[in-house]
């Protein structure tokens, strides 16, 4: 079977899994329990359509975890059909920023590029912060200056409460500069674990860019 899952719905999956795992552990009815289980399916599985048995079977496992063991064992089944991120090299990155000199790219570890509906990282020295996903199938990279917060927010990417800092992109408007600015969370590998849909990630990049 090939890779078929992508990042976000991996994560999407996987909390599904966990809610489900919560109510195995805070109830005993077995009523309750069944009700959670095919509520689970029926989530996991409307992600996607068209899939072959194979593919439905995988999915649908999310409904038979019960305990830890289940779930770890669950959890790295599936990650093995994630489609990850595509591997980019430091100057494919620089190809996305063109303008930007002495771009700092970051190293990321093998294993994390199945988790990532987006690349981002900080570089504090130039207070910027740079993104790069696919919009509407597209690489795009985007970056924009960054100021951290000190106090947790909702970042307009993942939708979650984090610690964030706010986000300003700047470009070229018909006729004068404008710029934008959003929160975004600080921590871009913990954003990306709270990635459940692509939605808000694409379009907060568009927003960005026109
Ligand atoms: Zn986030």
């Amino acid at each position: 079977m090939e890779r078929f899952i992508r990042s976000d719905q991996y994560h999407f999956i996987k909390n599904q899994a966990h809610n489900l795992l919560n109510g195995h552990m805070t109830t005993n009815d077995a009523s309750v329990t069944q009700a959670l289980q095919s509520i689970t399916n029926e989530k996991v599985l409307d992600l996607f359509t068209d899939l072959s048995s194979e593919q439905e079977q995988l999915i649908a496992q999310a409904s038979d975890v019960k305990d830890e063991t289940d779930a770890i064992l669950y959890f790295s089944r599936l990650k093995q059909y994630v489609v990850p991120f595509p591997k980019l090299s430091e100057a494919d990155i620089q190809r996305l920023f063109p303008k930007v000199k002495k771009l700092r790219v970051p190293a990321i570890p093998d294993e994390e590029w199945a988790e990532l509906s987006y690349i981002g990282w900080n570089d504090p020295a130039a207070n910027r912060k740079y993104l790069i996903t696919t919009v509407d199938g597209q690489l795009t990279g985007l970056y924009g200056h960054y100021k951290p917060l000190q106090q947790k927010s909702i970042c307009s990417l993942c939708h979650e409460h984090e610690k964030v800092g706010m986000f300003t992109a700047t470009f070229k408007g018909e006729e004068e500069t404008i710029s934008r600015g959003n929160y975004i969370c600080h921590d871009s590998k913990k954003c990306n674990e709270n990635i459940q849909s692509r939605e808000h990630l694409e379009s907060f990049i568009k927003r960005m860019k026109a």
